[in-house]
């Protein structure tokens, strides 16, 4: 790739876009990760960089544009995608268009869109936008940074007047890359969901990078097809560990892997080698009900780690099998069962209105949460996957719902068979039936060892409220 001879260092501003075009603030539910690891790249490349994050600060597109225009960058990427990616790409564009009229005149974009995804690609195609950069965005941010002139993997430009493409797929070299530049964010203010931390200051980090699996509700095949998932070496997430507490003070982590531990081999070396450190550092992660055994468990809990979150998603095996997760009922007992014995707290996580649903099988999934009785459960509905044929054979998209709150990804799903009435019902039902139990208050008040403990609830039982406050008024408003 040719590079200009321009000594001045590029500034590439880095934004997480409007909720909405009123500007709605967003309390995100995880730390932008994304974004932290983009504007560390852009930065090892040479480039001033800065961030900003308007959902967190509630910034219409008219106040974000004034915001930018005082910081005068030469290049903006805009992540619509970050926070549970639902936002859509107006927010975006309706800021460039106001930049444009103020008379800003360098270039923006989309970063880390979807793979394949039509929107971003017209909306390049009609000049809303100068670029558009689909899957992990890494490399092109990179290429961007050192001005090169031909199109990175995976991005659309307009340029002189041309529309230029490199539908090749992005390779990032994971081992490469610098720590997230926290620095640029005020990244105390986020709150990761209340479950899934037991001390503050938490900060996540990556082991490893998409997930091999292909379940066919998961965004992460949207995103990363499964082939490429890749496990970062220990040696270098032990560097990013260090490094986060030395220049933060975190005291806790949470692996934001897909699917923490798919290369068991790494998974038991980082925990053996966290044990020998001996650093004050507690952690959580994502994995699979059949990716963990005794050995490994034990492991964990002795390297500090204090909660596993699984995606259980049914109760009802013939909706799972569906789903093409390959998961099977006793992984999930025997997981749990571990997990209890060795003293690791667990999440389960079920996603409510699959294919193929019915109030049998929602019935199932709740009485499955009560039997593996996990330390905390969450009930999600299903975002609708039509990208998946079978998704349009067996239900629609539901139409009144606040999208934000009723689904984790996306426009809420409704199968065949079920009103929206019913899964918002369903909903409620699920995390009443769960948690308001004698035993499970009792427990629950038993996980309650500090001030910081009693805090943690009080963020957590806010978090639930606000996913289903939505849902209980809209269910009211249209008795
Ligand atoms: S295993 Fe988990 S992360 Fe991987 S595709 Fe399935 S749901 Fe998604």
């Amino acid at each position: 790739m040719a590079s200009s001879m321009t000594e001045d260092p590029l500034r590439m501003l880095f934004v997480l876009p409007p909720s909405s075009e009123h500007g709605e603030p967003v309390l995100p539910s995880h730390h932008p990760i994304m974004t932290a690891s983009l504007a560390a790249v852009a930065r090892k490349e040479g480039a001033q960089v800065n961030v900003i994050d308007a959902a967190l600060l509630g910034l219409s597109p008219k106040e974000l544009s004034k915001k930018i225009k005082m910081w005068r960058p030469d290049w903006i990427g805009f992540l619509p995608y970050e926070y549970r990616r639902e936002f859509s790409e107006q927010s975006s564009s309706l800021t460039v268009a106001e930049l444009r009229s103020l008379g800003w005149n360098g270039e923006a974009g989309l970063l880390n869109s979807a793979l394949n995804a039509l929107p971003p690609r017209r909306a390049v195609e009609k000049k809303a936008f100068d670029f558009a950069c689909f899957g992990d965005s890494e490399p092109a941010v990179a290429a961007f940074a050192r001005r090169c002139e031909e199109p990175s993997a995976g991005v659309i430009w307009q340029r002189r007047g041309y529309l230029e493409e490199n539908p090749e797929q992005p390779e990032v070299e994971w081992e490469d890359l610098p720590t997230p530049a926290w620095d640029l964010f005020k990244w105390r203010s986020y709150q990761p969901t209340a479950h899934r931390y037991r001390r503050l200051p938490t900060l996540p980090v990556f082991a490893s990078r998409s997930c091999p699996y292909g379940c066919d509700f998961c965004p992460q095949s949207l995103f990363n097809p499964s082939h490429k998932h890749q496990t970062r070496s220990v040696e270098a997430i032990l560097r990013e560990l260090k490094e986060l507490i030395d220049w933060y003070g975190i005291r806790d982590v949470e692996f934001y892997d897909p699917t923490f531990g798919v290369r068991r081999s790494q998974a038991l070396e980082l925990c053996q080698r966290l044990i020998e450190k001996n650093w004050d550092l507690t952690w959580s992660a994502y994995t699979r009900c059949d990716l963990v055994d005794e050995e490994l468990i034990q492991n964990m809990k002795a390297a500090g780690c204090h909660t596993l979150l699984f995606g259980v998603e049914s109760g009802d095996e013939e909706v799972l099998e569906r789903t093409g997760k390959e998961l099977r009922h006793a992984d999930i007992e025997k997981a749990f069962n571990l997990c209890k014995k060795h003293g690791l707290r667990t999440i389960a996580s079920f996603i409510l209105g699959l294919p193929k649903e019915s109030e049998e099988s929602l019935q199932k999934t709740l009485d499955l949460a009560k039997k593996i009785d996990p330390t905390y459960a969450q009930f999600h509905l299903a975002r609708a996957f039509f990208e998946h044929e079978e998704w349009k054979e067996h239900g629609t998209v539901a139409e009144h719902w606040e999208v934000t709150s009723a689904s984790v990804n996306g426009q809420a799903y409704c199968p065949t068979g079920l009103t929206e009435r019913q899964l918002q019902r369903w909903l409620i039902r699920s995390y009443v039936g769960f948690y308001i139990r004698p035993q499970k208050l009792i427990s629950l008040m038993k996980t309650l060892h500090s001030t910081e403990d009693i805090l943690r609830v009080f963020r957590g039982v806010r978090q639930v409220s606000n996913h289903l406050s939505p849902l209980i008024l809209n269910s009211k408003s249209r008795v």
